[in-house]
């Protein structure tokens, strides 16, 4: 059997990116806001449903400047059960990272917990729609309203998400995305964050290029988080193949469903108001009455070629840089913990086949009844 991997970015027929390139060696603009770049900020805010969006280099230093775009300093309310860039982009900001759990269906910040973890440093909330699925944006905002702190989400895997009719990522101040080689939608590295006016576009335009203004000023210390020509002509390649994309990831995510829904100790997630998903991965949570632990069921795949990945494990409040933080304590992430402990990602990604799906439902049901 050949190696299958958790995922494999979606390329488009080489042929079709051709002419793209040809264009940038003709105009020889290959950065600093050229015509692609210009061109797909205003598709992806098309097709995304949003106001306002900007290009960056990967989704980490947009997660970076997002902080700054907003001043944020003090302490920051994050979810432990995401990638370690979340909680990486408030130490690079000098801010004190401050961990609430997860809710035990969502996964993502429970909100019933976050007003207990605010005090007088308390600026903003960040959390993360794990594998796209929607935060309870709702609550959420009225907690932040309440206590004057803003939000910042971490909308990594939520490219193209849905709820009540609007895209998920108008929510809060600023939503950040990622179009890292793994993602649903890849420039095979970038990023962008989204924000509801002009202004506010503005400012994060100058800080992704070093602060300047025009030639002469520079406004604020800011970085090189530029996306280039190439990069941006492969997004709007990309784009035009993202229904393509979405439909095929849907096809998996149903044999899979179907495959595994009677197998007893492994449990599916549950998205909850998306109405336009992105089947961005597909995890399983292996119970205490699968009759393998999940590091079991993980070893065993890969001895059979099949490569699930461990997403969201260890957490982030486990890595040593985080370790010490008072909210850090396991007893302070119960319900993270559960997870982390149970999750396994399965392979999804466009070109996998559905009779290789198949394959690894048997092999989970075969492991099983050893
Ligand atoms: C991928 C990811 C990031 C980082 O994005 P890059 O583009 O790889 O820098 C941040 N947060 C989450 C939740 C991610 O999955």
């Amino acid at each position: 059997m050949r190696n299958i991997f958790v995922t494999q970015p979606y390329l488009p027929p080489l042929e079709e990116f051709v002419p793209y390139l040809e264009k940038i060696w003709e105009s020889k603009w290959l950065t600093n806001g050229g015509p692609y770049h210009q061109q797909l900020e205003e598709e992806l805010a098309e097709y995304l449903g949003v106001e306002h969006l900007s290009l960056f280099s990967n989704g980490t230093i947009a997660l970076v400047t997002a902080l700054q775009v907003l001043r944020i300093t003090g302490e920051v309310i994050t979810t432990p059960y995401s990638f370690v860039a979340t909680a990486h982009s408030l130490l690079w900001n000098g801010i004190k990272p401050v961990f609430v759990d997860i809710d035990p269906v969502s996964l993502n910040l429970d909100p019933k917990k976050i007003e207990a973890a605010i005090t007088p440093q308390t600026t903003a909330i960040m959390p993360v729609h794990v594998y796209g699925n929607p935060c309870d944006v709702e609550a959420i905002q009225r907690i932040a309203d309440t206590y004057g702190l803003r939000v910042i989400y971490d909308a990594a895997h939520a490219f193209g998400v849905e709820c009540n009719g609007n895209s998920v990522l108008q929510h809060g101040d600023l939503s950040v995305l990622s179009f890292h080689a793994t993602k649903v939608f890849n420039t095979f590295e970038g990023g962008a964050i989204i924000c509801p006016d002009a202004k506010t576009k503005q400012r994060i335009d100058y800080l992704k290029n070093f602060g300047f203004a025009d030639e002469l000023t520079v406004v604020a210390p800011g970085i090189n988080g530029k996306m280039n020509e190439i990069q941006a002509a492969f997004g709007l390649l990309q784009l035009k193949h993202m229904d393509n994309v979405i439909s095929w990831r849907k096809e998996i995510d149903a044999r899979y469903r179907a495959g595994l829904k009677d197998v007893k100790g492994i449990s599916m997630a549950q998205t909850n108001c998306a109405q336009r998903k992105n089947y961005s991965y597909f995890p399983i949570f292996v119970e205490h009455d699968f009759s393998l632990h999940r590091d079991g069921l993980y070893d065993y795949l890969k001895a059979n070629a099949v490569f699930a990945r461990r997403y969201f494990y260890p957490l982030i409040s486990e890595f040593s840089m985080y370790r010490s933080l008072p909210s850090a304590g396991q007893a302070n992430l119960p319900v993270a913990h559960h997870a982390a402990n149970r999750v396994l990602c399965l392979p999804i990604f466009p070109d996998l086949a559905l009779d290789a799906v198949d394959g690894v439902c048997e092999l989970i049901r075969g492991s099983g009844r050893r």
